[in-house]
């Protein structure tokens, strides 16, 4: 079976580590994988996507084959089982994924950005033996939990508190909209181990589930991206052995603030997936579709539609591929993320609402994808922080540049 790691073996692995000549060309490994990517969603995702969607299933077996592909540890070191690519090739990949199935990606997006991710970075040689091996197949996924009932978008406020009693952190609290919850084998979660310091003072950990003291809430009736499950971790006096603390204590504003700046990428790469799929979905369309005698793709009021989703996408996809080229050059690349964050999210919306139009009446019922495109889009505008905490990052990188 062909694979990304068995590509690498055969020599091929010119992508990690490699900068692309141009961000208008990829190199011949990067397209690679992306007609891998691609062809496992046909195959694999677009003809499952709409059961996924609506009897609210967890793509188990499609996970475990983007597992097999190399797909759930795409930038993770090869000695860890990871692939050992470079986050352009996981931006390509992710978006391909999305093309395919909106909540296969955010599971994806989840695995390899928000839980390997920090682990990975931050964790030290035996965390990353017990946390990171094994997380790379997709048989097991991880989650990260920041979020709170009190406080989303002000992540610093969180009210979770772990608390050291001899050799364990003993963790109270509740987190909320966890995505991969019902799944996930173990947790990132972000806790104040020291109040007074307010988002200096927290800490991030690694709970494993089935940790007494560690239980879920009910799984959420969502919009879109309905294959992932979302739920509350619930902390009750939950006792985690002291080796647990990922990096230092209070470093955990900082692991969370950069997981997330990195994750962005895997979000914008997602709404690129999900712009993608309505604009193949209006084209097609608008191709077969006769009105006054003729395909609808013929009218200039249809075209102007076709003109304006692709501008926005490809808007959107250089600016992605530019933020994860800074980040695989080791660049400062916070306010890139954010804008790429923000113009794919706004760019899915967009042609999501575009492509529902283009269908008439066909495109507001579920015997077509365009329905679902739009409701999984717009969660890319909430989660990872909203568009508008993406302009006030922007905003703040901007000002600060100008004003040095
Ligand atoms: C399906 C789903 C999956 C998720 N997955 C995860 C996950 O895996 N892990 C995790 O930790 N979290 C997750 N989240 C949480 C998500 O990141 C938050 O919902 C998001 O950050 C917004 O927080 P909030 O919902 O508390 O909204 P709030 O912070 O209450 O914001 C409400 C509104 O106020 C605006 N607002 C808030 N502050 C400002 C400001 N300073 N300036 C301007 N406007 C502002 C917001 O933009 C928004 O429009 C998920 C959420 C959903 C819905």
């Amino acid at each position: 079976m062909f694979t990304l790691r068995n590509t690498a073996k055969l020599g091929l692995n010119l992508w990690s580590k490699r900068s692309i000549a141009s961000l208008s060309a990829l190199s011949e490994t990067h397209q690679m994988l992306q007609k891998t990517c691609r062809d496992f969603a046909d195959n694999e995702l677009i003809p499952v996507a709409a059961k996924i969607d609506r009897e609210h299933l967890y793509p188990a077996e499609q996970v475990e084959k983007m597992g097999e592909l190399g797909l759930m540890a795409v930038a993770i070191d090869e000695k860890y089982g990871g692939t050992g690519l470079d986050y352009l090739a996981y931006s390509i990949a992710m978006e391909e994924i999305s093309r395919g199935c909106a909540s296969a990606g955010v599971i994806m997006s989840v695995n390899n950005s928000l839980y390997l991710g920090p682990v990975d970075r931050y964790g030290n040689e035996e965390q990353k033996q017990k946390y990171v091996v094994g997380y790379t197949d997709g048989k097991k996924v991880g989650c990260f939990a920041l979020s709170e009932p009190g406080n989303g978008s002000d992540a610093g406020a969180a009210s979770t508190v772990a608390t050291l009693k001899g050799d364990r952190w003993v963790l109270n609290g509740t987190k909320c909209w966890i995505t991969n919850a019902y799944e996930a084998e173990s947790a990132v979660v972000f806790a104040t181990t020291d109040k007074s310091l307010k988002h200096k003072g927290i800490s991030a950990f690694i709970v494993p589930r089935g940790t007494p003291g560690f239980t879920l809430g009910k799984k959420e009736d969502k919009l879109g991206i309905r294959g992932s499950s979302t739920a509350q971790l619930i902390f009750e006096d939950c006792e985690i052995p002291k080796e647990n603390l990922l990096g230092e204590p209070g470093f955990g504003f900082k692991i969370a603030m950069q997981t997330l700046d990195a994750g962005r990428i895997g979000i914008a790469s997602q709404a690129l997936g999900i712009a993608q799929a309505s604009l193949e979905c209006a084209v097609d369309y608008a191709n077969k579709r006769i009105a006054f005698g003729k395909p609808i793709s013929k009218l200039q009021a249809i075209q102007q539609k076709i003109a304006d989703m692709s501008l926005n996408l490809e808007s959107a996809r250089l600016l992605t591929w530019r933020a994860a080229w800074l980040k695989d050059n080791k660049k400062p690349y916070t306010k890139e993320a954010a804008m790429a964050k923000l113009a794919a999210s706004e760019a899915a919306t967009f042609c999501a609402h575009q492509c529902i139009q283009v269908l008439g009446g066909m495109g507001y019922v579920s015997d077509m994808p365009a329905e679902r495109h739009y409701r999984d889009a717009r969660i890319t505008e909430i989660y990872e922080g909203t568009s508008e905490i993406q302009r006030l990052v922007i905003a703040g990188q901007i000002i600060k540049e100008l004003s040095a």
